[in-house]
């Protein structure tokens, strides 16, 4: 279908892209256009004006600060897969990015548009939600920081204001793996499991377990405790909320988090 009519504009800088959002309440920003512009065929969403920051490079950039290393929101998901400093220091950020949709996808989407896209079944929300990231954005009022935890409000919702733009994602280095069941090449996880090390304590994240990504909390209590990978995988679904869809039933998704966190345990 043929997107609602729209206005256009492109943004030169962040602060342009601040203002350009504030000319009207149902101005949306455009990065990679990846989730977006298919909403808009489909008109699942109807902006009157797109800011396209898509051109924005100095947002393209993965650097360390610190202990901690900070990713420019714009960096697409093709960089993160060949990130020298992110191979060395959180390799499961490329290996989670290696897993999305086709190359077209990954030349084009940004982590920014994914994370604000918010959709359930994202693959690099999880993994900023397993990891404690910190999420920056700059708005009329200046620059905030957003615990990865606070983010996710609901499927396809964010903590984001009207006229916020994420600017920055920081990730603490950590070992960690990422696995994706799919039911055919380049899709949608069916199940993702993320697991790290994060100061000395293992982390566990899931994909398509709800409306939003998810921290499995009773498996990393039950691996605190000492129980092994797999007596603390066997609490994968709990306080999930699995949605049942023509991929998968809810029961079938629970199972596939026990098997897969089992596995991802079992590779830290
Ligand atoms: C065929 C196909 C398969 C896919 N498969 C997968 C998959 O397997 N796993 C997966 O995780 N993803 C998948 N995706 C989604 C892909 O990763 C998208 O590119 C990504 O979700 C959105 O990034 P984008 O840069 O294209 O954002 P856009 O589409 O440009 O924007 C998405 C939303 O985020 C907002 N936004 C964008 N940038 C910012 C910013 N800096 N600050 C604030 N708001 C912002 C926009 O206003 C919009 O609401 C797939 C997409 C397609 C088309």
């Amino acid at each position: 279908m043929i997107p609602a009519a729209f206005e256009y504009e492109r943004a030169g800088s962040v602060d342009e892209a601040v203002a350009l959002l504030g000319r009207d309440e149902d101005a949306k920003l455009l990065a990679g256009g990846h989730s977006l512009i298919p909403t808009m065929r489909l008109r699942f969403s109807r902006p009157s004006l797109l800011v396209d920051i898509g051109r924005l490079d100095d947002l393209r950039y993965v650097r360390e600060n610190r202990d901690r290393i900070a990713i420019g929101a714009l960096t697409r998901h093709a960089e993160l897969i060949r990130d020298p400093m992110l191979r060395e220091h959180c390799a499961l950020i490329g290996e989670a990015a290696a897993l999305i949709g086709d190359p077209q996808v990954r030349h084009r989407g940004t982590i920014g548009g994914s994370v604000a896209h918010g959709d359930p079944a994202s693959d690099l929300g999880t993994i900023l939600l397993t990891l404690d990231a910190e999420l920056v954005a700059r708005g009329p009022r200046g620059e905030r920081t957003i615990p990865a935890a606070a983010f996710f409000s609901g499927p396809f919702e964010n903590a984001l204001e009207h006229q916020e733009v994420l600017t920055e994602i920081r990730v603490p280095k950590a070992a960690g793996t990422y696995l994706k069941y799919v039911r055919r090449a380049h899709d949608w996880a069916t199940v993702g499991v993320a697991a790290a090390r994060v100061d000395g304590r293992v982390q566990v994240g899931l994909t398509s377990m709800g409306p939003t990504p998810l921290r499995a909390r009773s498996v990393e209590d039950a691996l605190a405790d000492g129980a092994s990978p797999a007596d603390a995988a066997a609490h994968a679904a709990d306080d999930t909320m699995p949605p049942t869809d023509a991929t998968a039933s809810s029961e079938y998704r629970a199972h596939l988090a026990q098997v897969l966190v089992r596995r991802a345990l079992e590779r830290l």
